[in-house]
């Protein structure tokens, strides 16, 4: 065990989590960054949509800022899964209020800020799931301009699917394969049209080749790229094990939380994916940037209150 009492301990070193630490680390503040490396876009090779990074490896734009944050001399890097968190019950405080378990190693901290991300549940089609973030994406803003103004094929999840077929063809020309995931009304049928979507009714079978998608019927249609609304879950089981409360969407739960970030737990902080309805880079590092100044102002504003 070490004996440090951090200021914050930042579950999460992607995006959001780091950019919290910044804030933090320039204040001087002591930070723990622990974080397991499974950033939600790590299958993409090329991020877009956040100025000044368009096009540049996610990987590249997390070490940049891991790089940066790493300088302030109060911030350290634990590298490894935060397996349990427990809010140390008032009256055992002392000047820490959570413990933090990385393996067996115990972490104290005078607040929490959780960067945990999201993980995605893609369909179980043959496949799809080794072309995530290649060929198969869920997020047009993010990958729709690269596609150059091919074929677009949605392969539906849901009634909610609707939505991606009716903005893709912004991007390309679109078909919608409904592979009994729905069965569109009247005005679903109009609304398709009037965007000019190909609808498809044959079950799809496989992904193959690039984006080919192998249909139950036998045909095969060939595509330039494939989108997929998939279903999540919060990246990590902490914020269940604090009991926070959770904002519920039509694809899963996220934190709540309010305009600081604080979530139902005084002293626990929540940004990036895991907190918020609209996800991107340039979202989570926003994000992080709230939750770390709305940390900082509590610890200054928690020691004035208690003594
Ligand atoms: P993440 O980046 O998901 O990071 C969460 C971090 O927390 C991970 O490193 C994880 O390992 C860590 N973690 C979780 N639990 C624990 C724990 N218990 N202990 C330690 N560490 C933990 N957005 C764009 O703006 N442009 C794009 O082009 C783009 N492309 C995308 C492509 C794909 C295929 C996908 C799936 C997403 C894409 N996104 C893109 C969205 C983008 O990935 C997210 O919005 C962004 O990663 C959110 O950042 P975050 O810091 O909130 O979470
Ligand atoms: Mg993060």
């Amino acid at each position: 065990m070490s004996d440090t009492i951090y200021d914050a301990i930042i579950i999460g070193g992607s995006f959001a989590g780091l950019s919290a630490a910044l804030q933090l680390g320039r204040a001087r503040r002591k930070v723990l960054v622990i974080d397991e490396g499974l950033r939600r876009n790590r299958f993409a090779s090329h991020s877009h949509g956040f100025i000044t990074q368009d096009g540049v490896d996610p990987a590249a734009i997390a070490a940049t800022a891991r790089s940066q944050v790493s300088k302030y001399p109060t911030v350290r890097w634990l590298s490894g899964r935060a397996d349990t968190v427990h809010s140390i019950p008032y009256g055992a405080r002392t000047a820490a209020s959570f413990e933090v378990m990385v393996g067996d190693t115990r972490n104290l901290s005078k607040t929490l800020i959780l960067a945990v991300g999201l993980k995605d549940i893609l369909p179980g089609i043959e496949g799809l799931e080794e072309r995530w973030g290649k060929s198969v994406f869920h997020c047009p803003y993010c990958h729709g301009y690269e596609l150059n103004q091919g074929q677009i094929g949605v392969i539906a999840g849901s009634e909610l699917s609707m939505h991606q077929a009716l903005m893709l063809p912004d991007w390309g020309p679109t078909t919608l394969i409904i592979n009994d995931a729905f069965e569109p009304n009247a005005d679903h049928l109009e609304s398709l049209a009037a965007r000019g979507v190909t609808v498809e009714r044959s079950a799809v079978e496989a992904v193959k080749g690039h984006a080919d998608v192998q249909l139950a019927d036998g045909r095969t249609l060939s595509f330039s790229g494939l989108f997929v609304l998939a279903p999540f879950e919060i990246g990590s089981a902490i914020p269940h094990q604090l009991g926070l409360d959770l904002e519920p969407g039509p694809l899963g739960s996220i934190i709540k939380t309010d305009p600081m970030k604080e979530t139902s737990m005084p002293g626990v902080y929540a940004c990036g994916d895991a907190a918020r309805a609209m996800a991107s880079v340039a979202l989570a590092v926003a994000d992080g940037n709230l939750a770390g100044i709305g940390a900082h102002k509590s610890l200054i504003l928690g020691a004035i209150s208690h003594g």
